[in-house]
């Protein structure tokens, strides 16, 4: 079989070895100088900054591809708010697996509550990162489709850098003379779309000395990237002003008015913009799941409501695969045919018949991914691992709180992953795309409904999961043919 392709070695010349250094050292220096960078933490100073890993040179993507996954996500969005808002639908997804996953128990109680207690905010804002890989429909990789892999509802990161990035592409490109036109590598900036819609709604919420608040971890890697939708809505509107807390700070500092605004500090909260909050351990103790819980009561914009964040988990995605379900958030058969290509399988384990599919998984592991309702990397289960745990639980009732997903066979190309904790010789990777959007509605009205950009992530092939922030993986820009 012919060797995978490149950009480097497809629509230009392979890189001697005597470059690659000075390469290497220029790009890593446009990354900084362009902000592409992250936080490195446990130092002995309160915050450095490092360059993000990142591929070299950009990856081969299809076009159309591209084009449709950014044309199904005002679809995507639309079908996330109608879950979220299907209280019998909800329970249907969720009453099985609660017993046997506490931390999903905990959120769901959150959202029972305020379920019951009805609505103090009537506007809903979301953001999302759409993922898929890309399957070969032909050996060459010359067609290829795109499968989801999950839809993010909360702190869908690494829109930030992603414009910067594209501009170091170009600029390693033009140093490595391998031409490109402008629409192989279209303008692409999802941040400022993303921070058009924290301002969309900081303005429905209508109180001008109201603030935007960023919940967030201790600096982090992710920092950064946080830091750039700050500067998108300072570009948008100078009088807003971003905070950001952490949960122990928010648990010290938060209060509430009369009419149940959340106020930090003194200062009313307009939106909340949760970039944490989404694993167990963000809620060591029971006083984090009070506060998200008196967040959720409060009158303050919740990017994303508690229903949204669990609209967003695998099992509704494992759900929405079964016959007739999208029919019954979607009219548009078109629009069903489109979403529903780019489901792969996805099965339950907890129905009568389950034994059939848990077998053979047993016996092919290596076709499968298992996944809880988490999120934010390293909680899926792949081969060895997989098999041996569903060994253990396939008779227990534990085995309701996972889903089983069919492995995406995704399309190998190559590149060279710099500052990745891997060399930076040439080699087969693969590569995950997000495309991000807003969504911004009431009961009765959907008022914003947008895309806004795309980012890659590159990883080497055999690498199961690929975290930016582990190492296991490099920003990358699509190169369009
Ligand atoms: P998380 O919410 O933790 O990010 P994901 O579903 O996004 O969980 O999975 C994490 C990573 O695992 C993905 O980014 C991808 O690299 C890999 N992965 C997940 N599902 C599949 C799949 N069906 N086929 C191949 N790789 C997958
Ligand atoms: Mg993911």
């Amino acid at each position: 079989m012919s060797r995978f392709k490149s950009v480097e070695e497809d629509y230009g010349k392979p890189l001697k070895p005597e470059r690659l250094n000075e390469m290497i050292q220029r790009v890593t220096g446009w990354a900084l100088l362009n902000g592409v960078q992250k936080t490195i933490t446990g130092t002995e100073f309160p915050e450095r900054i490092e360059p993000m890993p990142i591929t070299l040179f950009p990856s081969i993507l299809p076009a159309d591809v591209l084009r449709k996954a950014k044309s199904l996500q005002t679809s995507f969005q639309t079908l996330i708010y109608k879950v979220a808002n299907d209280h019998e639908f909800m329970k249907e997804c969720f009453s099985g697996l609660l017993d046997a996953d506490v931390f999903t128990k905990q959120l769901w109680e959150i959202y029972e509550k305020v379920t019951k207690e009805g609505p103090t905010q009537e506007v809903s804002v979301i953001t999302t990162r759409n993922d898929f890989m890309m399957e070969s429909t032909e050996e060459d990789g010359a067609k290829q489709d795109c499968k989801q892999v999950e839809i993010n509802t909360i702190a869908a990161g690494g829109g930030g850098d992603a414009n910067s990035l594209l501009n170091v592409h170009r600029y390693s490109l033009s140093l490595h003379d391998i031409p490109f036109k402008e629409e192989q590598l279209p303008e692409n900036n999802p941040k400022d779309g993303l921070a058009q819609g924290l301002v969309k709604a900081w303005q429905l919420y209508k109180n001008n000395r109201a603030v935007i608040l960023f919940v967030v971890d201790i600096p982090e890697p992710g920092t950064p990237d946080q830091r750039w939708l700050e500067r998108g809505v300072f570009c948008l509107d100078r009088s807003i002003k971003v905070i950001y807390r952490t949960f122990p700070q928010l648990i010290m500092q938060t209060s509430f008015g009369e009419n149940k605004e959340l106020i930090v500090d003194g200062t009313e909260v307009a939106v909340v913009y949760y970039r944490y909050g989404f694993v167990p351990r963000h809620y060591p103790t029971n006083a984090e799941f009070k506060l998200r819980l008196d967040i959720e009561r409060s009158r303050a914009i919740k990017c994303p409501t508690v229903a949204v964040h669990l609209a967003g988990c695998k099992k509704v995605q494992q759900v929405l695969t079964e016959p007739g379900v999208l029919e019954r958030f979607i009219d548009d058969t078109e629009v069903i045919k489109d979403i529903r290509s780019t489901f792969v399988g996805l099965y339950r384990l907890d129905a009568k018949d389950s034994s059939k599919i848990i077998t053979q998984a047993i016996q092919t592991p290596e076709k499968f991914v298992l996944k809880p309702q988490r999120e934010g990397g390293g909680n899926n289960l792949f081969g060895d691992d997989l098999r041996n745990y569903l060994e253990k639980i396939k008779e227990s009732s534990e085995r309701s709180a996972w889903i089983l997903m069919d492995r995406i066979q995704a399309t190998r190309h190559r590149n060279r992953l710099i500052r990745a904790g891997l060399g930076p010789e040439c080699r087969n990777v693969v590569s995950e795309l997000g495309i991000y959007g807003v969504h911004i509605s009431t009961p009765s009205l959907e008022l914003e409904n947008f895309e806004c950009g795309h980012s890659m992530r590159t990883k080497p092939e055999e690498a199961n999961e690929g975290g930016l922030c582990n190492g296991l993986a490099g920003l990358d820009t699509p190169f369009l043919v």
